[in-house]
């Protein structure tokens, strides 16, 4: 605010006592071979979440976080071995993207912007549905953070009620982590299935308002002899529709706490191929930056991960 020259001390003064424009501290920075980074933020009462940067032709991604930690305990997911702590306010959300930026700026170029934003880090974004939807309004406002709504992505493990919500979110990209195609299977992996099944799940998704062309992205984490079987890729396609439908690959991120195996390569290959010869649009994830982009809740373990980072600067 020091450097503003066009509004009167007493405005600054104001704005001093009535707002809080603190941005949460990035404690830890580190930076993968293929270009990925990943910051640990502390917001002001010292709690912790991750940011991730992936880096890909045309566009620079911010994956963010919504909560610490978080209440739905994906059996596969580390931040759901965390339990949550506490919903992240708005400013917190958007703070990211803004510390982030500024360190970016700071640090490698000035010239960098980032372009897109998905909320795919550490917690449930619809757990937090009234914080994420204001920070979303900041990020898409022209003058705020000004990114178009092409370039959001609000990605759920399927929570019902506020999926019959979404008329009442900005109109983003939706992402939904399905993971499985039958209930026993699902179950396993996410306990919100014993809640909302699959079938309550479709139900809540033909409410969501799409516009004509736009389709909702199914996350499919891959899990060795889990759900990687030709009875898997029925289940599929007898829940997706091929009009309405991208399939997104996550080839399992293995830590060493967890028992689940990543398929072989094969497999992962096979399992696109057949769903690609099936009609579908489908993508598999590349893994970037080792455990980086699933690594939802990974940075719980930052001390060992340290040395498989290039370069890494414990500020803190
Ligand atoms: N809570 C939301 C968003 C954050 S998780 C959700 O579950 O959709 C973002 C993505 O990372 C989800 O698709 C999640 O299933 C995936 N993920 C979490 N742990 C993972 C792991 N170990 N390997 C691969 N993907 C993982
Ligand atoms: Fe929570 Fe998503 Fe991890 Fe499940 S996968 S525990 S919903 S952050």
């Amino acid at each position: 605010m020091e450097e503003w020259t066009n509004v009167s001390k007493k405005v600054k003064e104001y704005l001093a006592k009535s707002f809080d424009f603190t941005l949460p501290k990035i404690v830890w920075d580190g930076h993968s071979k293929d270009g990925t980074r990943k910051f640990l933020l502390a917001m002001k009462d010292e709690k912790t979440v991750e940011c991730v940067v992936i880096d890909a032709p045309g566009r620079l991604t911010l994956c963010a976080s919504s909560q610490v930690g978080c209440a739905i305990g994906c059996t596969f997911c580390h931040t759901g071995t965390m339990g949550l702590t506490r919903h992240l306010d708005s400013s917190e959300i958007t703070g990211q993207y803004m510390a982030v930026s500024h360190w970016l700026h700071n640090n490698v170029s000035r010239d960098l912007r980032l372009t897109n934003l998905v909320y795919m880090g550490q917690g449930e974004p619809l757990h937090n549905f009234e914080n994420v939807k204001i920070a979303t309004h900041i990020l898409m406002e022209p003058k705020g953070l000004g990114l178009g709504q092409r370039k959001i992505t609000l990605s759920t493990s399927g929570m019902v009620p506020q999926i019959e919500k979404l008329a009442d979110f900005p109109p983003v990209n939706i992402a939904i982590s399905l993971h499985a195609a039958h209930d026993k299977v699902r179950t396993e992996l996410m306990p919100i299935n014993k809640v909302y099944d699959l079938r309550r799940l479709f139900a809540a998704i033909s409410t969501i308002p799409l516009k004509s062309h736009r389709k909702i992205t199914y996350e499919y984490i891959l899990i060795k002899d889990l759900n990687d079987q030709m009875t898997d890729i029925e289940g599929l396609c007898e829940l997706l529709k091929i009009s309405e439908s991208k399939i997104n690959l996550i080839p399992f991120n293995e830590y060493p706490e967890s028992a689940f195996k990543r398929p072989s390569d094969r497999t992962i290959k096979w399992f696109q191929d057949t769903l690609l010869q099936r009609g579908y649009v489908c993508t598999t994830r590349v893994t970037k930056g080792d455990d980086i982009l699933a690594a939802c809740g990974q940075l719980k373990s930052i001390k060992e991960k340290v040395n498989s980072w290039d370069q890494p600067s414990l500020e803190n």
